[in-house]
């Protein structure tokens, strides 16, 4: 069973998480508009949902198909949904028609079955591809020496377009120790935008979490994905 988080304590949260993006954006001569708030709600019931969107959070993002479907359900005409966990073949027709962004496209097999998808849907999808900048064995995500490669087969899809880039960084003791990594993939957005592919925009860097958001906002960030730092259930 997961937890309940009030709404008050949301707003508690959010107004420091607030500042500190106000701070990375002034430190990085940014506007606060460029930076737009994703509420990861995995640890949380589906009516906790309700008391994110009373504070005026619209962007929710869920990392697991089976949990994920019964929230959006309950809440889906009052935000944006993001898929942004591993995202499995056999499960692309939950997600297509249903989430508004999928964050995790990282192969070319499941590039194809959300093209089948939502050319079915006669809609197009809007798709950030990952990347696992550092390497890691354990996270999902394209590997950098496959990123051009993969993103020139896939625009040739009509119904993805490549709207951004995510990555996951390192978990790591210090936030600065994830800059490098929030900077390669905005260079992966700079050389993916140069070859001017069709169905290829990539405006969008899905980049931060709760330990090295901030950092992420002064790399670039437009969407950063904030879980514990947002709602944290008591007692964990
Ligand atoms: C859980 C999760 C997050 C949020 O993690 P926190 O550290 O709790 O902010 C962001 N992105 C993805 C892909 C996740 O799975």
């Amino acid at each position: 069973m997961k937890a309940a988080v009030s709404m008050e304590m949301i707003q508690k949260q959010l107004e420091q998480v607030e500042q500190r993006i106000r701070n990375a954006c002034a430190r990085s001569g940014r506007k606060r508009e460029e930076v737009r708030i994703i509420a990861v709600t995995k640890y949380v019931d589906t009516e906790t949902i309700g008391e994110i969107l009373k504070t005026g959070i619209t962007h929710i993002g869920e990392n697991r198909v089976q949990d994920a479907l019964p929230k959006y359900e309950r809440y889906k005409e009052q935000a944006t949904w993001h898929f942004i966990g591993h995202l499995q073949t056999n499960k692309v027709k939950d997600i297509v028609g249903r989430f508004d962004v999928i964050h995790s496209l990282d192969r070319l097999s499941l590039a194809k079955e959300i093209e089948k998808r939502a050319a079915a849907l006669g809609i197009v999808v809007p798709c950030f591809v990952q990347i696992n900048i550092a390497g890691e064995e354990t996270k999902f995500g394209l590997n950098p020496t496959d990123v051009l490669a993969f993103v020139k087969e896939t625009s040739n899809m009509k119904h993805i377009r490549i709207a951004g880039l995510m990555t996951m960084a390192p978990i790591v003791e210090h936030p600065e120790e994830a800059r490098p990594v929030f900077r390669e993939l905005r260079a992966w957005q700079k050389r993916l935008q140069d070859l001017r592919l069709p169905n290829v925009t990539a405006e969008e860097l899905s980049m931060g979490m709760s330990g090295d958001f901030e950092v992420a906002v002064e790399e670039g960030a437009t969407f950063v994905r904030l879980g514990s730092v947002l709602v944290k259930p008591e007692g964990t």
